[in-house]
């Protein structure tokens, strides 16, 4: 299938002086030079050997003697602003680890956040890298189900969470969590009997001896989501602080000094990789709002912050823009001298309406959960083709592949072939080699193989490549849901709406939407002696949100005729094809290529 490589709108070429005063001055020029022993080279490694994300990121400033910058500037919801320093959150970050010690939580444990942006949650983070422990982050916005499901997976031993949240969402299953040992809470209202987090805290010792972590010791577990099965563990290991510090440098042009403000929410991999590491390892200021979108409160925060580099969300621009740009006009952004997006497509539309009401062109750039960094970009110093997720990093390899010869093999058995054609359709694939590669999903090693194939990871994204290497996203090469940027499985929320003594079958998929980019959207058959009113779809709709939390679906269509494949399961593609009025082959874009 044959398409067009770029939009109408015409590339966004940058002036002399951005150019020079990018971190990358010539792409063409850093592709070649680029070498990740010499990445490696620019962090300083344990004083005693070893690799540690912790140590990287806050000691080795301190260490340099740069304690005294502002690590973390975080606004509460009452617009209250806290600075904390390199040196003090290296204090606090020791003192977790003590804690953690203390209480008998050994290197290579679990230990969940299930936290919004609060200090504490930067503080126990950190802790937990520098004590040899795994972080596991959750979203806040989850319901019971998905958070049971995930600390089961990851083995939780410790969830480090707020009394409010702990109410909600832990205790109705805490039976099922028998590994969880200790659950540390951060408001001054602990469980009876137990001190708060700053009683342990402050009773911790601030000297820490950071463990002797290797580059290949796990570091971080990050859910994400398939088509089929539950969610999945991709594991990182602290090597990927290699990719954090180089990427952020390259594709988000960060430098010490920088007032960088990452809107995701931590409990996802963008939050975590560029909300927390990147760009403290850099030596940069991380603003941290703990407060909700809000049209005016985000352009306060970007003027009154002074913000300088802004890592945001299509959801988020799309929020901005059905606003009148006067509103922008009365904020004072010229701090800003970077602008950059990720997560789900970014439409030519948001990276015009950048320039000509920020000053700056929005630079989409693309990667996931499993690639752990930014793999392809747009770059500051480099034309922006509006519509284009830009073109890969330096050092890493990416490809247009399409699987077997009949483009329907099991990849991990067929071959693959490079499509040499520009704007030719195909599965985005990356050839491993960069340090924040996952190196599997935790216990299930078939379904990490199966992204493998000819020495290709394949990404599940479909996309094309123009005649000058820029990348152009597609969709997906699979029924993966991304709604507000969170990428959700339809299997899990099918399996929540089935708990459900009324639901027989569900089938569920993405539906456009204009700003949220898609919304879940459920088709349920019912058992017999169950009618479909609207009082039941309102029991769904509750039963599907006290469950699941902000991934459970916001429409429920009653379907007593939902489509099957011969071996029975239910066709989401046809559901969605009905639900856009198009051919199903149309969906199809890999098997009809
Ligand atoms: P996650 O693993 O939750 O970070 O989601 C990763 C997926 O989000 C990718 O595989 C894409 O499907 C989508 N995605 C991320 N960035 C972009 C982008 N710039 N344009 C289009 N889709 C994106």
């Amino acid at each position: 299938m044959q398409q067009t490589t770029s939009s109408h709108w015409a590339p966004i070429t940058k002036p002399r002086d951005v150019r020079e005063q990018s971190n990358l001055t010539d792409y063409a020029r850093a592709c070649r030079a680029f070498d990740w022993g010499a990445a490696r080279a620019e962090l300083s490694g344990l004083p005693g050997g070893g690799l540690n994300i912790a140590y990287e990121a806050v000691d080795r400033h301190v260490a340099a003697g740069r304690g005294e910058v502002t690590a973390l500037r975080w606004i509460d919801r009452h617009d209250q602003v806290t600075d904390i320093s390199y040196a003090d959150l290296a204090e606090r970050t020791n003192r977790f680890a003590n804690l953690l010690r203390t209480l008998g939580v050994g290197r290579g444990e679990r230990v969940f956040t299930l936290l919004g942006r609060v200090p504490e949650l930067y503080v126990a983070v950190l802790g937990t890298l520098k004590a040899g422990c795994v972080l596991a982050p959750l979203f806040s916005a989850f319901g019971p189900e998905p958070i049971r499901q995930r600390m089961r997976l990851g083995g939780a031993a410790v969830l480090v969470t707020t009394p409010a949240l702990y109410w909600k969402k832990i205790a109705p299953i805490k039976d099922d969590l028998p590994g969880l040992r200790h659950v540390l809470l951060v408001n001054p209202d602990p469980l009876p009997g137990e001190a708060t987090l700053a009683e342990q805290l402050a009773g911790s010792s601030p000297d820490f001896t950071v463990e002797p972590t290797s580059p290949q010791d796990m570091a971080l577990l990050h859910f994400t989501s398939g088509t089929t099965g539950q969610p999945k563990a991709a594991v990182h290991v602290h090597e990927a602080v290699v990719a954090h510090h180089s990427t952020a440098k390259h594709a988000l042009d960060l430098r010490a000094g920088d007032v960088f403000w990452c809107t995701a929410d931590p409990g996802w991999v963008t939050g975590m990789s560029y909300g927390i590491i990147a760009p403290l390892t850099i030596g940069a200021t991380v603003v941290s709002d703990e407060g909700e979108f809000d049209t005016r409160r985000w352009y306060r925060v970007l003027s009154e912050q002074k913000v300088t580099v802004w890592y945001t969300a299509p959801t988020a621009l799309r929020m901005l823009m059905r606003h009148s740009a006067d509103i922008a006009g009365e904020y004072d952004l010229s701090a800003l001298r970077y602008v950059a997006s990720v997560g789900e497509p970014l439409n030519p539309e948001a990276v015009i309406w950048g320039r000509d009401v920020l000053g700056l062109p929005v630079h989409d750039n693309w990667w996931q959960t499993e690639t752990g960094a930014i793999m392809i970009s747009n770059f500051r110093a480099e034309e922006v083709r509006p519509g284009s997720m830009g073109r890969p990093l330096p050092g890493v390899t990416a490809a247009v592949l399409r699987r077997g010869p009949d483009g329907r093999a099991q990849i991990t058995h067929g071959k693959v072939r490079e499509v040499a054609e520009p704007g030719e359709v195909g599965e985005l694939a990356l050839r491993p080699g960069w340090p924040s590669m996952f190196r599997g999903y935790l216990d299930e090693p078939a379904r990490y193989a199966a992204c493998f194939a000819d020495g290709w990871y394949l990404t599940g994204d479909l996309a094309r490549r123009d005649a000058d290497g820029y990348y152009w996203f597609v969709g997906r090469a699979d029924d993966v849901i991304k709604s507000a940027g969170h990428l959700v499985g339809p299997f899990e929320v099918e399996s929540a709406l089935m708990a459900h003594p009324a639901v027989a079958e569900a089938g569920v998929i993405g539906k456009p939407d204009p700003v949220a980019g898609e919304l879940v959207k459920a088709f349920v058959s019912l058992r017999p002696g169950f009618e479909p009113t609207e009082q039941l779809r309102g029991e769904l709709l509750a039963f599907g949100r006290r469950a699941l939390g902000a991934v459970a679906p916001k429409e429920i269509a009653f379907d007593d005729a939902l489509p099957h494949t011969r071996s029975g399961k239910v066709m989401r593609r046809l559901l969605k094809a009905r639900e856009l009025g198009t051919p199903e082959g149309d969906l199809s874009t890999l098997e009809s290529a």
